[in-house]
């Protein structure tokens, strides 16, 4: 079979060897890579196609990042540089600039860099690539396609990195917790916003964040869309249906697209890999294992996006499973679907095992919501209701159920959802 890695192919030369190899240093990574060293694994090796490890956070310019971990209020890039010393202190093998372009069923991995292409192999992988913004091609926007049209991700690494700043007066277009972050970058980099808009009828960040713009004096419109974009050359005014009906014209030079996270998981597309229904993110175990058992994986790679704290305490977590894992044969009892409906967008882990470790790494399933609903959320094994609860549930908001001991032994596991008013 033909794949999208094929050019960089080489027929097995010098294969190099570890016993776990991340892919991806964000904080997850990372934290994986920190956690097998400390429980002793001798040879791990973290790739990244970055120049730095850090992920994500490299770009936050702001705080607060590493409060659990450190006892102390860091800035992204200065959290990112400690987290790498860290790493380098403990030993890891740091491969920067080196991008994983294909999977191996065995634990192969084909890596590209500035030396050339290689072959690199290890007994465990760990999946760790975080996630990313959706771009204007799967968000549906119509008119012109001018220059201007760029995510939060791509605005702060232009600002942290190369100290550019794209436009003067964008219309963000968001209400996750990352929007507030991008209006922030905006204003402190001499950018005005021209307004923020939300398609729901409501912002979906917690107050007080959904404050803020009012507060800033940026005009924020809920259960509004755009219907327009007109620009020659770069972007120059858009169009926004607001929820009255009334059509807003308003001039800006950019259009910045915020949240709306999906794992980065085109690894997993280029693959012979298990892509999870629901999450988009890898096919997990109770252990962060994927369905090939020597693959597992952990941080936002599962079910975009979280904080860069939580997806460090996963990422150890996941570490030390892994680690634990290392010790036996690789697990590879049948695996039961977590099965799930609307308006319950995903569930982590999708798959639990009966044989998997003592000690596993997640003790809770992971669900969000597709849409704000009142209701009553309930889980089933094998027919029997074992866990409820009623209330109202919001899109993009964590909802955590702890996983019974008596799931890996059940014929189904199955949540259900029953709308109330
Ligand atoms: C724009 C933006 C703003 C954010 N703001 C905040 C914030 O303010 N506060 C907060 O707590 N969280 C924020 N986040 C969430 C952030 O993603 C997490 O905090 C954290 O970085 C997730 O860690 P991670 O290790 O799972 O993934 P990431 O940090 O995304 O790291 C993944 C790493 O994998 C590497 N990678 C991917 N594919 C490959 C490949 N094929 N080969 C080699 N390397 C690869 C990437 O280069 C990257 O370094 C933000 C995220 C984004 C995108």
């Amino acid at each position: 079979m033909s794949t999208a890695a094929e050019p960089f192919r080489r027929e097995h030369q010098n294969v190099e060897n570890a016993d776990v190899i991340v892919i991806g240093g964000g904080p997850a990574g990372l934290a994986a890579a920190l956690e097998l060293k400390a429980r002793g694994v001798a040879r791990v090796m973290i790739l990244d196609r970055e120049p730095a490890l850090g992920g994500a956070i490299r770009h936050c310019l702001h705080s607060p990042f590493g409060m659990r971990e450190f006892g102390r209020v860091y800035f992204g890039p200065a959290y990112a540089q400690r987290l790498q010393r860290q790493a380098q202190d403990a030993g890891v093998d740091i491969r920067t600039g080196h991008s994983v372009v294909e999977l191996g069923q065995d634990g192969t991995l084909l890596v590209t860099s500035a030396l050339g292409v290689k072959t690199l192999k290890a007994r465990r992988i760990v999946l760790a690539t975080g996630a990313r913004e959706k771009p204007r091609s799967v968000r549906l926007l119509p008119g012109d396609r001018p220059v201007g049209v760029i995510t939060t991700g791509t605005l702060q690494s232009y600002v942290a990195f190369h100290g550019i700043m794209p436009f003067r007066r964008p219309l963000v277009i968001g209400s996750e917790l990352v929007s507030f972050s991008a209006l922030l970058t905006c204003l402190t980099h001499s950018a005005r916003p021209v307004a923020m808009i939300e398609p729901e009828p409501y912002p979906l960040a917690r107050s007080p964040f959904r404050w803020f713009p009012r507060l800033v004096g940026v005009p924020f419109h809920c259960g509004a869309a755009v219907t327009d974009i007109r620009g020659r050359g770069r972007v120059e005014e858009a169009d926004i249906r607001l929820a009255d009906g009334r059509i807003l014209t308003v001039q800006c030079d950019g259009i910045l697209l915020t949240g709306r996270f999906t794992p980065e998981a085109a690894l997993l597309n280029a693959s012979p890999m298990d892509v999870a229904a629901g999450s988009a993110g890898p096919l997990t175990d109770q252990d962060g294992r994927m369905a090939n058992p020597l693959f597992f994986a952990g941080g936002n790679v599962l079910r975009a996006v979280e904080t860069g704290g939580w997806a460090f305490r996963e990422g150890r977590r996941v570490g030390a499973a892994v680690a634990d894992d290392l010790a036996r044969e690789p697990c590879n009892a049948p695996a039961l679907p977590v099965t799930f409906t609307d308006p319950l967008k995903l569930v982590v882990p999708a798959i639990l095992r009966p044989g998997g470790l003592e000690r596993p790494a997640f003790r809770d399933f992971q669900l969000r919501f597709t849409r704000r609903v009142q209701g009553r959320l309930s889980l089933h094994l094998g027919g029997t209701e074992v866990w409820s609860k009623t209330g109202l549930w919001l899109p993009e908001r964590r909802v955590l159920v702890p996983i019974p001991r008596a799931a890996f032994a059940a014929s189904q596991v199955v949540f259900y959802f029953r709308e109330t008013n």
